[in-house]
């Protein structure tokens, strides 16, 4: 195994993201990522060029830069599926991960009776368990929740005694945001489906950091946030399978997803397109394109082993403090830790009096820390321009902080 500690590690990509250069200057160093990422030169020139050359709605005008616009959005969609590997009719875009589960937390409704179960895992992000409790209690169905092992793991053999005949649907996270373990999903989801379960991945961090693709899982839906993707807020995406997507009804009414509407009824167009009402987020959608080209450019297995390195650094720095206390051991990208004896927002104070932006508090899984015992965590989260200098200056402010406060 490669020793990283000694290392030092600095990023190609880090000069793309202007972000990263004006944040240095202030002496401030990024670690947040898993919350949203900066964004490459790539993604805000294509905003400029956008705004600059003329705004036009999708799917409506008759005029040149309708025309174009239109063209450039559904290129968008098409770079999306490319993402994940899917084609373009798979693809429905939403504001986020967020309101893509939402939504099929709405349109799986009539598929849960009484007494169904509703499988989702004990480390959910509030964006996967709460649509999914609302729907139990309105159903009045059983929202089970698979078990973790004590280093934080997925209880694999409690998994499998939980989904059941009785499963309707399983909705999972591919990537913790709190412990940055890999859930192993695609036999769960396997086994969902041999009960005829509809199947859901959460893919807001795996998006970002893993190579699986929602076929190569097998599921039925899988959603993202462009935001976490080096994309702009504001838009997301659904990608379901076409049976999966016929399954679903119009979930919000009114222009673009109609086909023909009279004043006492109106036909809708066909799935997937009828669940995408209104005028879309067009800008970030044609930015979100960019960034993700701009990826696609690049060495994407360059970039996961920069990210592993980093991350095996992060590990060792903390192995060598003996008051820092894992959540976890991560697979990928991010570590929550707690310090002995201090609360984790007085030592994010004094992370950030000296530059250092992370994340302090239950990173919207209150449940999960419930579970694990502990009040709060500070987290770490890393990405492709972070380097060894953002990790210096992160253990240095650290061990400053921990000398006022111990
Ligand atoms: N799921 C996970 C695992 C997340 O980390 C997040 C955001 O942090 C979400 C869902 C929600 O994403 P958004 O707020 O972009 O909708």
């Amino acid at each position: 195994m490669t020793d990283y500690s000694a290392v030092r590690l600095q990023s190609p990509w880090r000069k793309d993201f202007p972000a990263l250069t004006h944040l240095r200057e202030h002496n401030q160093t990024y670690l947040d990522s898993a919350a949203t990422s900066q964004k490459p030169q790539a993604m805000i020139d294509n905003l400029r060029d956008y705004y600059q050359q003329g705004a036009a709605n999708v799917h409506r005008g008759q005029y040149w830069r309708a025309d174009t616009v239109t063209a450039a959005f559904e290129r968008s969609r098409e770079q999306v599926a490319r993402w994940l590997g899917a084609s373009a009719e798979q693809i429905v875009f939403t504001r986020g991960t967020t309101e893509a589960l939402n939504l099929l937390a709405y349109q799986l409704e009539s598929h849960v009776q009484p007494d169904d179960e509703i499988v989702i895992s004990a480390l959910e992000h509030h964006a996967n368990l709460l649509p999914w409790q609302q729907l139990a209690q309105r159903r009045q169905a059983r929202l089970v929740v698979l078990p973790l092992t004590a280093e934080g793991r997925l209880d694999e053999q409690a998994a499998h005694a939980l989904i059941t005949e009785r499963t309707r649907i399983l909705a999972i996270s591919q990537l913790s945001n709190v412990l940055g373990v890999q859930l192993p999903i695609k036999a769960l989801i396997q086994r969902a489906k041999s009960f005829g379960a509809w199947t859901v991945v959460d893919g807001a961090q795996g998006a970002v950091h893993l190579p699986e693709t929602p076929e190569s899982l097998g599921c039925d839906f899988y959603a993202l946030s462009a935001h976490k993707l080096y994309g702009p807020e504001g838009i997301g995406a659904l990608y379901g399978r076409a049976e999966a997507f016929e399954a679903l009804t119009p979930w919000q009414f009114g222009g673009e997803m109609v086909e023909q509407a009279q004043y006492q009824k109106a036909q809708f167009r066909a799935m997937p397109m009828a669940l995408e009402a209104g005028t879309p987020a067009i800008g970030p959608a044609l930015g979100w394109a960019a960034s993700l080209s701009y990826l696609q450019d690049q060495d994407l297995t360059a970039i996961a082993q920069h990210e592993h390195a980093l991350l095996q650094q992060l590990l060792a720095g903390f192995a060598r403090r003996p008051h820092i206390q894992l959540l976890a051991k991560p697979d990928h990208a991010l570590a929550s830790f707690i310090v002995s004896g201090c609360h984790s927002h007085d030592v994010s104070q004094l992370l950030s009096e000296q530059g250092v932006s992370l994340r302090s508090g239950r990173h919207c899984a209150h449940p999960l820390f419930q579970a694990l015992g502990h009040p709060s965590a500070l987290r770490v989260s890393l990405a492709l321009y972070n380097d060894s200098d953002d990790l210096q200056h992160f253990f240095c402010a650290l061990d400053n902080a921990l000398e006022l406060l111990q």
